[in-house]
């Protein structure tokens, strides 16, 4: 055979095309799934590199052991097929990549579920497309064959594979973090995008979230109810409705004055809107916001998220049936303190089960289980509606359709070019969220209901906006206004009205901070209880003007009052957001 031959000629003759076919089999139980993401735009290409290092790794064996390489062979590539079914089957059913997400999904959800889905979504195509994928892994399989290297040659290619593949990114964590555990983590993120990885990975990933969880849950079942709870509505059939966005900042909605028409439902629905145009977060971060805004913590008492009663356990408390729909990533590291919250609520609809955050997943998927929520016969209805808005990366929150601002009208001089599909995908980002918040609104008040719908968004987003025109992203470190202005808006039904009357003129333009915001909530639902502070209601006529701090409540000396917030200069343009932004890399912040 000409492979033998060649060996015993000498090293000058390798066999390279027996490698690549090695390789290229191997690759190919990570690379065609991988492959399918990144070319129809679900993901960016960091899977796809991933998937390429970690594949690497299997040429090991085969050449240590070259006489057994069509076995060993395979052997391993039936468990990569097998493993990599799972991912390869999810994106053609499901559009998005597999991730521990799915795992807590299936678990989650009960067997008659399951299969309900499985059902649904069975197709003669999904079966061909995988056996044809599993006839494209045979026919590479063919092609393997030895390759021969003199032992030391082989010894030394191994040990570069494995230091390439697995090794060195190993060890770089482990130095970066100096500590096991972390450096774990993020080495685990390294080689999930490839098969077995990918479930081996998801699952431990699962399995640790899911301990935090369940630790915060029974913690948060020692957590004494509200005292003296009263609800003036006691008895009554109501509905009321809290819609979480995500990233929007409200200087570019035209509802707040922008000069594009970003929002035009929403303008149209002005005059059955009470538009406050005077709240920020406290923090501009995901989490760290929802953790206050959710809770009695702010930013002066920040643990006590984890000592009182959430938003969640007052509607419970309250007598309410609750419901949290979420287009949100669930069990990741992050977020895990936000699926605990949801965990709390009686029904949830997770919807979003991507492994990175900057996938491409549209806000519309909330509106049929909210429909479904509507329709549920509970008298007394809490929902919790929590969008991804207009999260970066920006061009992955909306469909083509509402491609909508694509030139320069509208936009600031100050804008450069290199920064203007950015821009524009921003705007494009809040049209489709305008459209996502006015349906929600429109199907509630198609229910004639009696309660009150209310949304408002974590945090804002700087994306080149006056009066730091550089800035895109969020950075605690360096805040400008546009990371922490959010809209805020109430639409009040008209027997809700009719039954506790109230004038919000005097309210709309105060200066409030969302992180009280739940007495806000409580004012409005009409719950009065002993924890209940009418000076924090931004709707109260007893509102009483604080500091509106923002900063990190770690560290107390560093908060500031948001009206402090001064221009940058162009040196402080480079914050980490912006770099991630800019190299795809966004985190769930
Ligand atoms: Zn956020």
């Amino acid at each position: 055979m000409a492979t033998t031959k060649s060996t015993v000629a000498g090293r000058s003759a390798i066999d390279w095309a027996g490698l690549g076919w090695m390789f290229l089999f191997f690759w190919y139980f990570s690379g065609v799934t991988q492959a399918l993401i990144w070319a129809s735009g679900v993901a960016g290409f960091s899977g796809f590199r991933q998937a390429f290092l970690a594949s690497a790794l299997w040429l090991v064996p085969l050449l240590l052991f070259p006489g057994r390489a069509k076995l060993l062979a395979g052997a391993i590539g039936a468990v990569l097929w097998l493993c990599s079914l799972a991912g390869f089957g999810y994106f053609l059913v499901y559009g998005q990549e597999f991730s521990q997400s799915v795992i807590f999904i299936m678990f989650e959800s009960n067997v008659n579920e399951a299969s309900e889905y499985l059902g649904h979504y069975f197709s003669w195509s999904v079966v061909l497309a995988a056996a044809a994928y599993g006839l494209g892994g045979w026919l590479l399989w063919r092609k393997v064959r030895p390759v021969y290297l003199p032992r030391r040659a082989a010894l030394v290619a191994s040990l570069l594979l494995f230091t390439f593949s697995v090794g060195y990114p190993a060890a770089r964590q482990l130095l970066k973090h100096g500590e096991f555990q972390t450096a774990l983590e993020d080495f685990e993120k390294r080689i999930e995008a490839a098969s077995p990885w990918q479930l081996v990975v998801g699952y431990h990933q699962y399995r640790r979230q899911l301990g935090n969880m369940e630790d915060l849950l029974a913690s948060r079942e020692q957590i004494p109810p509200l005292k003296n709870l009263v609800d003036a509505h006691a008895g009554q059939p109501s509905t009321l409705v809290l819609v979480i966005g995500e990233s929007t900042n409200r200087q570019r909605l035209s509802l707040y004055g922008y000069s594009r028409p970003t929002t035009p439902n929403l303008d149209k629905l002005r005059g059955e809107l009470q538009v406050f145009d005077n709240v920020v977060t406290p923090r501009p971060y995901t989490i760290e916001a929802l953790q206050q805004v959710l809770t009695f913590a702010d930013q002066e008492h920040p643990n006590l998220y984890l000592t009182t009663p959430s938003l969640v356990s007052v509607m419970k408390q309250a007598g309410y049936k609750t419901y949290w729909i979420t287009n949100q990533q669930t069990i990741t590291k992050r977020n895990t303190m936000l699926t605990t919250f949801s965990k709390q609520a009686d029904e949830q609809f997770y919807l979003n089960n991507n492994r990175d955050q900057n996938a491409r997943q549209y806000d519309g998927s909330v509106l049929d289980p909210f429909a479904q929520v509507l329709a549920d016969d509970a008298p007394r209805k809490f929902v919790v509606v929590h969008l991804l808005g207009a999260h970066m990366r920006y061009k992955y929150r909306y469909p083509d359709e509402f491609e909508r601002f694509t030139d320069r009208s509208g936009v600031p001089a100050s804008v450069t070019d290199d920064q203007l599909p950015t821009y524009n995908s921003y705007d494009n980002a809040v049209l489709y969220n305008d459209y996502v918040v006015s349906s929600l609104i429109e199907r509630f008040r198609a229910t004639d209901p009696n309660g009150f719908l209310l949304y408002l968004a974590d945090h804002g987003e700087a994306v080149f906006d006056a009066p730091d025109p550089e800035v895109l992203g969020r950075n605690e470190a360096a805040p400008t206004g546009p990371m922490y202005t959010v809209p805020f808006i109430l639409w009040n039904s008209p027997k809700w009205q009719a039954q506790q009357a109230r004038d919000f003129a005097a309210s709309l333009h105060r200066p409030y901070s969302s992180s009280h915001f739940i007495h806000t909530w409580a004012d409005l639902a009409g719950l009065r209880f002993d924890e209940f502070d009418s000076s924090k209601s931004l709707v109260s006529a007893e509102f009483r003007e604080r500091p509106l701090l923002i900063g990190n409540p770690g560290q107390p000396k560093s908060l500031i009052d948001f009206s402090l917030v001064k221009p940058k200069k162009p040196a402080d343009q480079g914050s980490e957001l912006v770099q991630q932004e800019r190299k795809g890399k966004g985190q769930s912040l």
